[in-house]
């Protein structure tokens, strides 16, 4: 039996009766504060008093004070069960309906134990034959009770904060649900605008595209010179409206094709071709713009077998853009186009320049579409910053990685490897 004090209610109308459980309690060495009641009416007005003193529980957080309804008074009810104003089945229905949740013992006369089955029915926790108190069996019997109760009790608050817990769970799953639907919604409206925006870019692509044409070719009738002559400042017009109407259809194309890229129309179509055949062609193509910054364009192909099976044009348009963005962004020294086997199957084609490098923190970003590494509105180099988001999706589909080393001030390498055989 535990050492603390227990308080008992105990519910008998001979005296004779609550002296022996007294003393038996007294010899079991229960420490107890007795309350006692005669008759049924004044248990019940008893309990009632009692339980208006009660904290109240429904108020009390269950989990910052899990204690506050354990916190009473009152431990347990000793009732006999025949009492002269009151049924004893009645009087328990009517202590229950206190909800006061106290562990009940009721005790028997002679003859009550058939009722047993309806007394722990009733709600009763025990029972006990007024004949066979003794001090064990009673601090038994009270001690078992009492533990019973405890253990109730502590299931029950478990189970509450669980219920609560999972509530809790059902409202954070409702709301986190609520926001599912809307990134779902979003994501279908920012796939709209997406599709829209490539939509849009492709058309005024395709539609800017003749008359560009058209006035390139216009402007290439004139510097014939047939059958006028022009003069030299004519000349020199037509000649900056021609280079100009030359860079604007290479942005357009640009946008075309990335355009194209993203719809997902561009395609890998292998071939049979010499890749040194190509990077020589590709320097010549663009001497010219390595000689107007008196730059030194050069090759170093290394290669044992240079028949490659792989998209030509993408592999043309690859080298292209590595070049010119070498050339445009280098102001003295050189620009080198080398090749080499990393093994039989894979191939690297590296472009070197002595240009303006790029910083560790642009190094990502430039390979994402519309992006430069100078996004001012005063920069130098012109560009639609969709050149190297076309090359890297390109070699992409070719299946190879494109890669940079680069040094702030020295020069950039841009690095391509690619399988020798394309392989869908
Ligand atoms: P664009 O050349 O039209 O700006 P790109 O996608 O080809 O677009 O290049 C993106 C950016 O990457 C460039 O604006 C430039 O800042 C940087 N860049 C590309 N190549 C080089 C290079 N060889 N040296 C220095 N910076 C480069």
């Amino acid at each position: 039996m535990s050492e603390e004090q227990l308080s008992i209610l105990l519910v008998d109308d001979d005296e004779v009766d609550r002296l022996t459980v007294g003393r038996a309690l007294k010899k079991a060495g229960v420490t107890v504060k007795l309350a006692e009641a005669e008759n049924g009416a004044e248990a019940l007005s008893l309990l009632k008093n009692w339980k208006n003193n009660l904290v109240d529980v429904s108020k009390t957080n269950l989990f910052s004070d899990p204690v506050a309804h354990t916190t009473c008074d009152l431990d347990l009810i000793l009732l006999d069960y025949r009492l002269p104003d009151i049924d004893g089945l009645q009087l328990i229905a009517d202590i229950r309906a206190l909800n006061l949740n106290l562990p009940l013992i009721v005790l028997t006369g002679q003859g009550d134990e058939k009722i047993a089955v309806e007394i722990m029915k009733a709600g009763a926790a025990d029972y006990l034959a007024k004949s066979r108190i003794e001090p064990n069996t009673l601090a038994k019997a009270i001690n078992g009770a009492i533990r019973i109760h405890q253990a109730e009790q502590a299931a029950e608050l478990a189970n509450q904060r669980l219920r609560v817990t999972n509530e809790l769970l059902v409202i954070k799953n409702q709301e986190l649900e609520k926001q599912q639907q809307q990134i779902k919604r979003q994501n279908i409206q920012l796939q709209k605008a997406y599709n829209l925006k490539s939509e849009f870019l492709a058309t005024m692509s395709h539609e800017l595209r003749t008359p560009m044409n058209a006035i390139m070719g216009f402007s290439q009738l004139l510097l014939r010179q047939y059958p006028d002559p022009l003069s030299a400042q004519q000349q020199n017009l037509v000649q900056r409206i021609f280079n100009n109407s030359k860079s604007l259809l290479d942005m357009i194309n640009e946008m075309l094709d990335f355009s194209k890229i993203e719809a997902g129309k561009l395609k890998p179509i292998p071939q049979k071709f010499d890749l040194s055949n190509l990077i020589n062609s590709s320097v010549e193509e663009l001497r010219s713009l390595a000689v107007q910054k008196q730059l030194d364009l050069g090759t170093q192909i290394e290669l044992k077998d240079s028949c490659l099976f792989q998209d030509f044009h993408f592999v043309k348009r690859t080298l292209i853009n590595l070049i010119s963005n070498a050339i445009k962004f280098t102001e003295s020294g050189a620009v080198t186009v080398r090749a080499w086997e990393i093994e039989q199957t894979q191939i690297a084609i590296a472009v070197c320049d002595t240009g303006i490098g790029i910083a560790p923190q642009d190094r990502d970003k430039i390979f994402e579409a519309f992006r430069q590494a100078d996004q001012s509105f005063t920069r130098h180099h012109s560009g639609t910053g969709l050149g190297l988001a076309i090359t890297q999706s390109l070699v992409r589909m070719m299946g190879g990685e494109i890669s940079l080393q680069s040094e702030l001030g020295s020069g950039s390498t841009f690095t391509v490897k690619i399988p020798r055989r394309y392989d869908a």
